[in-house]
């Protein structure tokens, strides 16, 4: 550490990084922050999973932590001016095949939030919207949330604005791969190196590295030594399809006030698939059911789950079996209504998976100045505004010991079997089958 001013460098402009730094600036505005990406903030195209056209913004969760954290958020989306600009309030159409509605609303009357909320039964439900969902597929399931309070947000619009307010409030923007962390002959975290050989230095290290993570702690267990830096089985990088038609002018004014529609599943069945109302461009989107890994030789020896090496992940690069897990989700919401339209964009999209899909928040257990904050699990963009409050509780000590349990570093994690979301495939065994070349 070069100075007695605490210094902080937050490696990854998603979310979980950018959140970080605008708490950390607005609370110690002479602190210094610096925020570390390989992309530029404003970038045409970025690798985050936090930088998409749209995110479901919604506090239907049936844990109560959740739930609590994104009324809070919520909250700030439908009030605080840097914020509301990107949010929609459209509402949610869940069709559950559990008791998750119930779960939903319990939690909303535990936690005293009165909102326009409901579990609706089939009948009913088909009717609303217009009959949007008419020709969904309700196969198993026992009824509808609807919650006329959730929506979604322009997330790369929202990710491009926080991050320009943070800089503007102090943050120091860097955009350069890190190859490395820096640590010192104790073992102590003090900084990090870029692949062109620059090293920055600060008294904390703050990861929030997204799918990322598991490959960068096993590059610098190798560089440093520390075995224990690496992830192991706490982190999984995942990979989800998305894809979106362009709606035509008939289609637009039916769907254009449509709410989010979600399609849940239980544990066995697979992961909760979503279709989300259409953007200023009139693009309708959709994520898929398949969750895979990509397990690969990181170093010698070292097989774990990482993005692509490609520099953009390969995140355009969509095989056809992936481009039919759309389809299929395009299937299973509008039926015959959406049997003819054009898929325009595929995208695959790779966060940080945990067997609970908890994030982690908590200091690194294996080197001192180093602290991990990602892992949102498929899940983790609705708690932007709120999410760096929590970071920087963490940095100071002073989460609650429920929250610090939860996020921790080192906890013991459920069976991932109990996790609809968790990644079951491997892209390997997805991609299009090469073509036997002509002699
Ligand atoms: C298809 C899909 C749909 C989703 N839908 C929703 C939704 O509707 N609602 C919701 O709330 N959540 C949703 N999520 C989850 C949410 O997007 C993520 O949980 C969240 O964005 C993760 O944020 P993050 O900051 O941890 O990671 P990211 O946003 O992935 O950011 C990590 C950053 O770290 C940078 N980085 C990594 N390694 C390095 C390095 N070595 N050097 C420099 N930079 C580096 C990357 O460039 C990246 O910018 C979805 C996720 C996916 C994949």
């Amino acid at each position: 550490m070069s100075s007695s001013r605490p210094s902080y460098i937050i490696v990854g402009a998603g979310v979980f990084g950018v959140s970080t730094a605008y708490h950390l600036i607005q609370k110690y505005p002479h602190a210094s922050v610096t925020l570390v990406d390989r992309d530029a903030f404003d970038a045409d195209s970025r690798v985050a999973a936090s930088w998409d056209w749209n995110k479901v913004v919604r506090a239907d969760y049936d844990d109560i932590v959740y739930c609590q954290l994104a009324l809070e958020a919520q909250d700030i989306f439908e009030s605080d001016p840097l914020w509301k600009p990107y949010f929609h309030q459209t509402g949610i159409y869940w069709l559950c095949r559990s008791d998750y509605a119930q779960d939903v609303i319990d939690n909303y009357k535990k936690l005293g939030r009165n909102a326009d909320l409901s579990a609706v039964p089939i009948d009913e439900a088909r009717k609303m919207y217009g009959g949007l969902f008419e020709d969904a597929d309700y196969t198993d399931v026992k009824e509808v949330l609807v919650n006329k309070t959730s929506g979604w947000a322009a997330a790369g619009d929202c990710l491009r604005a926080v991050t320009r307010k943070a800089m503007e409030l102090g943050v120091r923007y860097v955009t350069a791969e890190v190859a490395t962390l820096q640590f010192d002959d104790d073992g102590h975290c003090y900084g990090v190196k870029a692949e062109t050989g620059e090293v920055l230095t600060a008294s904390h290290v703050v990861l929030c590295t997204g799918a990322f993570t598991p490959k960068l702690l096993e590059l610098s267990a190798a560089r440093s030594g520390l075995t224990d830096l690496r992830a192991g089985p706490r982190i999984v990088a995942g990979g989800i399809t998305t894809g979106m038609t362009k709606l035509d002018d008939k289609s637009y004014e039916r769907f254009a006030a449509m709410p989010v529609g979600v399609q849940g599943y239980t544990a066995k069945t697979g992961p909760f698939i979503g279709s989300l109302p259409p953007t200023k461009d009139r693009e309708l989107k959709w994520w898929g059911q398949t969750i895979f890994k990509n397990t690969q030789e990181a170093l010698p020896g070292r097989h774990i789950s990482m993005p692509p090496p490609e520099r953009d992940y390969a995140q355009w690069k969509v095989s056809g079996r992936l481009k039919e897990d759309i389809q299929h989700a395009n299937n299973v919401f509008y039926g015959r209504k959406g049997a003819s339209w054009k898929m325009e964009k595929h995208r695959i999209c790779w966060d940080a998976f945990t067997t609970s899909g908890d994030f982690i928040i908590s200091p690194h257990s294996a080197s001192k100045g180093l602290y991990v904050a990602t892992c949102g699990s498929f899940h983790g963009f609705k708690f932007f505004p709120v999410i760096g409050r929590y970071v920087l509780q963490m940095l100071e000590g002073s989460l609650s010991p429920n929250l610090a349990t939860k996020w921790a570093w080192d906890r013991e994690r459920p069976d991932p079997s109990l996790f609809p979301d968790w990644p079951r495939f491997e892209m390997k065994d997805l991609s299009d089958p090469v073509r036997a070349s002509k002699l």
